[in-house]
């Protein structure tokens, strides 16, 4: 096989968001910087699908206005942002419960009166930590003394039965584990950054967002159906043999290959999560807002039509409801009865669109949580991905920079 005529300075490999980060960072320095990607666009976990009329997102997700990250890199009005409302509503034994944001929306502040939500303690608690995550420095709240979530919501004031009909159901989707186990590091980052910013979808899905990023590349920068299988001293190999040589090589393929290429790379374990887009034929719910489940019969349900009319063809309405690990013989069926309840109403005639199982979804963050590893794994070779932050597309692109600014040091030190 010919090998490509021109050697550039540096060799991506995968154009996820943390793949698409480091390329653009290495550009803006002046370097030659090619992209390979094995599928057939870029986004890797972040993509949509278009399927029977309807946007299917490879799993539910949401977009977070306020990641700083995400600010400084997109052009947030070219996205069409369609909000969720501030807060979630959570289903329970005596009905719905809101939890919403009074800053925001003044006329919920009765949601938050005392004995509706919750008791005088757990609202003081609430406001005290809310107030401090959102003002408080950053670095102050990276630095803060760490422990499972469970626990700092305990040291915090917060009774058990507040934590279990409120924190757990919501975390459980964020996290995409329920026990509360996670870092409450990670845990006041998210916090923080929901008082902050918005949750919301862009019109054309989540694949948007990566789209954006990739089209402020170069034309010709992102290969295209270009799966990497080898590093070499040179720099990479395909399937077919095609070498691809460079002097530097940032893999940014997301665990599974990462941990292929690079034999003996430390990687955490990763969630599992499976979405199901139900087709209903109207909204459930009349508001774009997400739904938890008391009892955690599935993480988090919404009406995807009411975030944003454009996933669903006119006259239906688009269910995304995500359960923890994989689909299973039934599991569709015991939700949808979950779901018949949560909306009360029935779902028995609603058509399953499609089911999407991620299995490397999200890296477990349990204590200590470093926030951000280095990216350095050998001379010319960086590895980048949510894996070496936190699992957000927050930490996905600041892994990317990272990767980046160590390669750029390192080559100007060379
Ligand atoms: C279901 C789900 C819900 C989520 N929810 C949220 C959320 O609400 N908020 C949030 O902020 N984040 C969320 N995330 C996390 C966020 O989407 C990820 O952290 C981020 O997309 C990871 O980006 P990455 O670039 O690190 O990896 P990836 O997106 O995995 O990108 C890796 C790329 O490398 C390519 N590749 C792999 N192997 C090779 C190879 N051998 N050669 C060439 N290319 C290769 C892949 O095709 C892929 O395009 C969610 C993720 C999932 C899956």
């Amino acid at each position: 096989m010919p090998a490509p005529a021109r050697t550039p300075d540096v060799l991506v490999i995968g154009a996820g968001v943390a793949g698409l980060a480091c390329a653009r960072d290495l550009l803006a320095a002046g370097l030659e910087v090619d992209v390979v990607e094995a599928s057939d666009a870029v986004g890797g976990r972040m993509r949509s699908d278009r399927v029977e009329g309807f946007v299917v997102d490879r799993g539910f997700q949401v977009f977070n206005t306020s990641y700083p990250q995400v600010r400084q890199r997109l052009a947030l009005r070219d996205l069409g942002l369609r909000p969720f409302t501030p807060g979630f509503l959570v289903h329970t034994a005596e009905g719905r419960l809101r939890f919403s944001d009074p800053t925001r929306r003044p006329r919920t502040l009765p949601d938050l009166l005392p004995g509706r939500l919750a008791g005088p303690r757990d609202l003081a608690a609430l406001g005290l930590l809310s107030a401090r995550d959102m003002l408080a420095p950053v670095r102050l709240v990276k630095r803060a003394r760490e422990s499972t979530t469970r626990t700092a919501l305990a040291g915090a004031g917060f009774s058990e039965g507040f934590v279990e009909r409120f924190f757990r159901p919501f975390l459980s989707g964020v996290f995409l584990e329920d026990e509360l186990e996670t870092s409450s590091r990670f845990f006041h980052l998210v916090w923080r950054s929901m008082l902050r910013g918005t949750l919301c979808l862009p019109t054309a899905g989540i694949g948007a967002v990566p789209r954006a990023l990739g089209a402020a590349l170069p034309t010709g920068t992102v290969r295209l159906e270009t799966a990497v299988t080898g590093l070499t001293d040179e720099g990479a190999v395909t399937a077919d043999g095609t070498e691809l040589p460079a002097r530097t090589v940032v893999v940014a393929t997301g665990p599974g290959p990462a941990a292929h290429l690079l034999p003996g790379l430390e990687l955490p374990d990763y969630r599992t999560v499976t979405t199901y887009y139900h087709v209903a034929p109207r909204p459930p719910l009349a508001e774009p807002t997400l739904l938890v489940d008391e009892r955690r019969r599935f993480l988090n349900t919404c009406v995807l039509s009411e975030v944003v009319p454009d996933y669903a063809p006119a006259g239906s309405a688009l269910v995304a409801t995500s359960v923890l690990g994989r689909d299973a013989e039934k599991r569709e069926t015991a939700v949808r009865e979950a779901l018949a309840e949560v909306y009360d109403g029935d779902t028995d005639g609603w058509d399953l669109l499609s089911s999407r199982t991620i299995q490397d979804a999200l890296p477990a963050m349990p204590p200590p949580q470093p926030l951000s590893r280095g990216t350095r794994v050998g001379r010319g070779r960086y590895v980048c991905g949510d894996h070496r932050s936190t699992g957000s597309v927050q930490g996905a692109l600041a892994s990317g920079a990272r990767a980046a600014r160590e390669a750029l040091r390192d080559l100007h030190r060379a």
